[in-house]
Formats: C-alpha cells, sequence, structure tokens
C-alpha cells in the first residue's frame, strides 16, 4: 500500500522512514513537510495539495507534534484516507473523539498508536499480571530532556504535555499490562516558570484492589536514564525496564539484554496499521491520554526555575 508521511522531523527520520522501507506491506509514496524531506520520495508542503494531486496514496501516517494533528488529521479522513497517528493521538481527548466520529462516518480506518506497548517485555509482562494480585506498582521515568528533544519548543507550549510527553509512554504499558482500570486520584506538576506545562510530576493513582500505584517523572535526569516500571505482586516482583525492552521476573532475565531501543516497535506499529486497514477497523484505545487530562486537571502546580535549554 502507498502511504504519506507527514512531519518529517526526529522521529519520522530516526523511526518511521526506516521501519516502512523495510515493511513489505508499505511503500512511502509521499511526504508532507515544510521543510524536511527524504530523498528519493516525492514531497509537498501542504497535506491539501498531496491529498488532491495523489488520489492513489489511501493512507497517512501523522508524525507532527500533537497541536497541529488534529487539523492534518480532519483532513485526510474527509479525504477518505485511512490515518495512522503517533502518540499522543491529539492535544485533547475531545479532538481524538471527533477524529474517531469522523472516521467511522466516513469509512476510513484509524490508528492511534502507543509505540511503547510494542516494546519487547510488554505482551510478557501482561501475561505474567494476568492472574497475580497486585500490591505496589511504581513507575519511574526520568530522562534528559536536552539530550532526548533539543530545539523541541512544542514540548514546552500549551497541548506540548512537557515531561508527559515520554510519561505518556510509561502510562501507555500500564494501561496495557494492568488487568484493572485505575485512575489519578493525586498530582503534583513543577512547571518552569517560562514553560506552560511541567518538567517534574508525581502522580498517585486508585487501584480497585488497594494497590497503591505511582508514577514519578523527571525532565532533567542526568547519567543514567530511567524508564522502569515495578509490579509488587502476591507471587512476586516483576521489573520493567529500558522502556519495555527488558523484563524480570523475580530476579531473572526473561529476555536477552537489549537494552533502551525503539527499533522493534515501529515496524511493530506498521504491520499493526496494514491489519487495521485490512480489517477495515478503527484503534484508538485513549486511555493513557485519559490519565495524562486528569492529572492536568487535578494537579498541584509549583512553579519551579525557568528552563534553559
Ligand atoms: P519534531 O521533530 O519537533 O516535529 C516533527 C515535525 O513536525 C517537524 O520537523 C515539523 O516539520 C513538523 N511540524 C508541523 N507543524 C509543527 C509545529 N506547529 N511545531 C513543530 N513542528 C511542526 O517532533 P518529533 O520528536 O518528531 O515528535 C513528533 C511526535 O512524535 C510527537 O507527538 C512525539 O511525542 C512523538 N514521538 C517522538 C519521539 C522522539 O523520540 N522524538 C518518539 C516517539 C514518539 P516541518 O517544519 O518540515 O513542517
Amino acid at each position: 500500500m502507498k502511504i504519506a508521511l507527514v512531519g518529517i522531523g526526529k522521529i519520522a527520520v530516526d523511526q518511521h522512514v526506516p521501519a516502512i522501507a523495510a515493511a513489505p506491506d508499505w511503500d512511502l509514496a509521499a511526504t508532507v513537510s515544510r521543510q524536511g524531506t527524504v530523498d528519493g520520495v516525492p514531497a509537498f508542503t501542504d497535506l491539501d495539495a498531496m491529498l488532491k494531486d495523489c488520489p492513489d496514496i489511501r493512507v497517512v501516517s501523522l508524525c507532527l507534534p500533537p497541536v497541529p494533528r488534529f487539523v492534518a488529521a480532519q483532513a485526510a479522513i474527509r479525504a477518505g484516507r485511512h490515518v495512522m497517528l503517533e502518540k499522543p493521538p491529539g492535544a485533547t481527548l475531545s479532538e481524538c473523539h471527533a477524529l474517531e466520529s469522523l472516521a467511522r462516518a466516513q469509512r476510513v480506518s484509524l490508528f492511534a498508536t502507543w509505540h511503547s506497548r510494542e516494546a519487547a517485555g510488554v505482551a510478557g509482562a501482561k501475561a505474567w499480571l494476568a492472574d497475580k494480585t497486585l500490591r505496589r506498582l511504581s513507575v519511574t521515568w526520568k530522562e534528559d530532556v536536552r539530550r532526548w528533544h533539543p530545539g523541541q519548543d512544542w514540548i514546552w507550549q500549551p497541548g506540548g504535555l512537557g515531561v508527559f510527553d515520554p510519561g505518556i509512554n510509561a502510562l501507555s504499558i500500564v494501561t496495557e499490562i494492568l488487568p484493572d482500570p485505575i485512575h489519578v486520584t493525586s498530582a503534583v506538576l513543577k512547571v518552569p516558570e517560562n514553560c506552560q506545562t511541567p518538567i517534574a510530576a508525581s502522580v498517585g493513582f486508585y487501584h480497585p484492589q488497594g494497590a497503591e500505584i505511582t508514577a514519578e517523572l523527571d525532565f532533567l535526569q542526568q547519567g543514567e536514564q530511567i524508564w522502569t516500571i515495578e509490579a509488587e505482586t502476591d507471587q512476586g516482583t516483576l521489573v520493567l525496564s529500558g522502556g519495555g525492552a527488558r523484563l524480570t521476573i523475580n530476579g531473572k532475565e526473561t529476555l536477552e539484554d537489549t537494552g533502551f531501543s525503539l527499533t522493534g516497535e515501529y515496524p511493530r506499529l506498521y504491520a499493526r496499521m496494514a491489519q487495521v486497514v485490512g480489517d477495515g477497523d478503527i484503534d484508538m484505545d485513549l486511555s493513557p491520554m485519559r490519565h495524562v487530562a486528569d492529572a492536568f486537571t487535578l494537579g498541584r502546580r509549583v512553579s519551579v526555575a525557568p528552563f534553559i535549554e
């Protein structure tokens, strides 16, 4: 299937382009970006022009930051294209619901991707937790924003999510592996004086069986970068580390130690998109985003030192 990539920036170049190139199902037939291009691929700077000029491209994958994503997704769906959305699927929940309704009305497929759910250890963690009684779960997601998101001003603007941009990846895993639904009960959001979004956050959750669930997110981590979820149960402890790439159960590694890598995640997302389109499906789980929205609604805001890149 011919596919167009929209928003040729960091994640498009690092992951989407190589994943599409390696996939038998997909042919990268156009890009849409004001500045970014991909060698050998017809480049447009305007989405409407691409949609009009390329009726044979039936699928559009959006790699834009969250705020501009709705207008682009709406245009593509209205033009009868199937759409794949980078995480988070929009800037607000209402936008995502609107896109889902529009996709149903237009009878096209829509896939809200959560790349961290495709990490190597996630399926094993879900299977192991399915019949355990959870006592405690802690998320520790601490990375250096200057190293991973250089020059990305949109992260600090309204709708950019701040530390929840990586934090939502942890929540996408938690919502996938836990058998029971949880919800946010408290949050502290540390917001730099010169930014609109938090640089660190502590979040507490309700769990129906009373397990203690917390998330500690930090964007100023120096040294070791930590993307870990630890779950203590009646039958021992599970640790997902490296952003979901490593799974340890009761101290024993269950997978080869590959460390943090998005490498396998994007090929799996594109294979899933081929399936979603083939089945005429809509795959739109908004639960990770709902928790972030709730943390913003309930969160106590603490002003901290300005962020200087
Ligand atoms: P990015 O490089 O800053 O932006 C992607 C591209 O979107 C830009 O190069 C820009 O291309 C285009 N764009 C269009 N409107 C824009 C606007 N108003 N502000 C900024 N850029 C705009 O971002 P990214 O890191 O690729 O992230 C894009 C999405 O992927 C985000 O939702 C992020 O959460 C997700 N993601 C990122 C990573 C990562 O490691 N960076 C990992 C997984 C997922 P033109 O100027 O050429 O139009």
